[in-house]
């Protein structure tokens, strides 16, 4: 809380108005930005570097002292203009604001998990009833553990897994082909292996279950 300039009642320490009176409670810097910010940077960039020129030191430390004052006002000025942005307009410009409010930290953008499926009872599903099955998992990301039975390039270019639920090399059920957007996981494996991977469901065709844009777990 402080009190209004004007009326002296209790107001918000915030306020940049006057809830009673209205009275305008920014000094006289916040009130008049663009003056500010343009008398702020004659004295940061040329009335401080030339009075530092002018003293009688070496020039090499002149310099120094030069940049250094240049850059400090740099760092100021792209910090404030952060903070004006985040707060909005409102508070004065020059006087940085008091309060320290640590920046808010950036949070990622929170992924869906995946469904957790078995590769027998994902190729059941689609098996059972494919609009069913489609209805569960196109679109949605899955995991998945299951052997691999073909590590290759598919006519598109895609790279790609072709899984089995078994280990089995005679196996000729539905088998699942996962696409990768690049071999670098790919090229150290081994047909026969097992192997999680997360991707996206699409369909079912021509006894191929497919997930799209896999990723390697383990
Ligand atoms: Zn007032």
């Amino acid at each position: 809380m402080k009190k209004c300039k004007a009326c002296k009642k209790e107001i918000d320490s915030k306020a940049t108005r006057c809830s009673f009176c209205r009275a305008d409670q920014r000094n006289w810097f916040g009130r008049h930005k663009v003056i500010s910010i343009f008398l702020a940077v004659i004295f940061w960039y040329l009335s401080l570097p030339y009075l530092i020129w002018k003293s009688g030191m070496k020039t090499i430390f002149k310099v120094v002292l030069i940049g250094l004052v240049w850059i400090i006002a740099t760092t100021l000025f792209v910090n404030n203009s952060k903070q004006q942005g985040k707060a909005g307009a409102g508070q004065a410009s020059v006087s940085s604001n008091s309060s320290n409010q640590s920046a808010p930290t950036e949070t990622p953008v929170p992924t869906e998990a995946p469904i957790q499926v078995e590769a027998s009872t994902l190729i059941a599903d689609y098996d059972k009833n494919k609009l069913a099955a489609q209805e569960k998992y196109t679109g949605k990301k899955v995991q998945l553990t299951a052997f691999i039975s073909n590590i290759s390039q598919d006519f598109g270019g895609s790279y790609f897994l072709s899984l089995n639920p078994n280990g089995d090399q005679y196996y000729f059920g539905t088998s699942i082909k996962c696409t990768f957007p690049d071999k670098s996981g790919l090229t150290s494996l081994e047909k026969g292996q097992s192997v999680t991977v997360i991707g996206e469901a699409e369909d079912m065709s021509l006894g191929i279950v497919v997930l799209r844009k896999c990723e390697l777990v383990k």
